[in-house]
């Protein structure tokens, strides 16, 4: 079953690293509802299906939208769509927000499931990402949430930041595990060109981003999950048993989604199809009538391609049965024939299940472009 994603695309001010789509024009947030309503209209007439598993509220940061903002939202998309009993429901917050009486309201809402955008425990690097809260701030939201009833909280971190020392990185885990946390979402520190950090760099105002402080981290962490008993079922993510994000899930396993808002992508089997990066843009067109997105076909290549891309990411790996089957004997061969290129360091092979292994996930990328069509 699909999974809907809603982006909300507010935030107070731009992080260095961060490049999803977002504006600092709250005043427009009513505006944006409007439109959104108008978006799920026409999504009946064209997304394959109504009822969903999951719903996740990203962005942006959805929590600097009231409560009443959000219970608009809630009753326009459930007079719109339906959803599961056991639905898994997403939001995604910075720990500033996260007050006492709005998470109550939360979680009156229906949200089950809270995904903390922490990044560090540590006030310094805090501050050179550009982040609005400390690391006090952080620690306490999540105590309070998990006092207020969430007992499905994920949070995220960035690792291979070159300021940091690996003792800090150390001590940042040590706090992250002792917090009733159930997930955790650790990103590699990468550059996109049109973030402030790429212009910090160029500018010389940062050191500059190295593999070697990635490694390090990274080796770090695969180490402090295993203490804390959580296990890696994707590349940058962690879980304890039975708390794996099932929205995500669905990006992983080529299971269609409906995503709604400016920047927003869908993706029916064979299409995918996004929303203008503009949010004047989404509102106006949506009023009156204009496109507000474009879309691709998928060929049976583009279909290949992202199998291997995004179960190579996973614990799951990739099937050659399924290749086989789903793909054809050419690609079954073909990729056979490719693998003998890749140390076996990087990957293991179970009957017909193909997995990387811890070395070869940070590859994952790579990997994976070696074994497209
Ligand atoms: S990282 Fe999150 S809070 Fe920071 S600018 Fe990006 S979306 Fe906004």
């Amino acid at each position: 079953m699909s999974g809907l994603y809603l982006h909300i695309p507010f935030c107070q001010r731009k992080c260095i690293y961060c490049n999803f789509y977002s504006v600092a024009k709250l005043e427009l947030a009513d505006a944006f509802i409007s439109a959104l309503a108008l978006e799920m209209k026409e999504a009946l007439q064209w997304f394959p299906c109504t009822k969903f598993k999951s719903l996740y509220l990203g962005g942006g940061t959805p929590t600097l939208l009231s409560i009443m903002q959000l219970e608009k939202i809630k009753m326009l998309l459930d007079s719109h769509f339906s959803f599961t009993e056991n639905i898994e429901f997403t939001i995604e917050a910075n720990p500033e927000q996260l007050t006492r009486s709005y998470l109550q309201a939360l979680q009156k809402l229906g949200v089950n499931r809270l995904s903390i955008g922490v990044q560090s425990f540590n006030n310094k690097i805090l501050s050179t990402l550009r982040r609005l809260h400390t690391a006090e701030q952080a620690d306490k939201a999540i105590r309070r949430a998990a006092e207020a009833g969430f007992n499905n909280i994920s949070i995220d971190l960035i690792y291979g930041i070159a300021e940091r020392e690996a003792d800090t990185w150390r001590q940042e885990l040590q706090n992250a595990f002792a917090l009733p946390i159930t997930h955790l979402s650790a990103y590699s520190l990468t550059v996109e060109e049109n973030t402030i950090l790429y212009q910090q760099l160029r500018k010389n105002k940062l050191r500059p981003v190295d593999d070697t402080a990635a490694l390090r981290d990274y080796a770090e962490l695969q180490q402090a999950i295993v203490k804390a008993g959580f296990r890696q079922y994707e590349v940058s993510n962690y879980c304890k048993e039975g708390y794996h994000s099932r929205h995500n899930s669905i990006y992983w396993n080529s299971t269609p989604y409906l995503g709604l808002g400016p920047a927003a992508h869908s993706f029916t089997g064979t299409m995918r199809r996004w929303n203008l990066a503009h949010l004047e843009r989404y509102i106006s067109n949506l009023q009156t009538h204009n496109n507000y997105w474009e879309s691709e076909q998928l060929s049976p290549e583009n279909c290949y391609n992202e199998y291997i891309m995004l179960g190579l990411r996973t614990e799951k790996g990739i099937n050659l049965h399924y290749i086989k089957s789903n793909f054809g004997a050419k690609y079954y061969k073909m990729l056979q024939q490719q693998l003998l290129d890749i140390s076996s360091t990087f990957y293991q092979q179970q009957d017909n299940q193909i997995k990387l292994t811890a070395a070869g996930l940070l590859l994952a990328d790579s990997i994976a472009a070696a074994l497209f069509v």
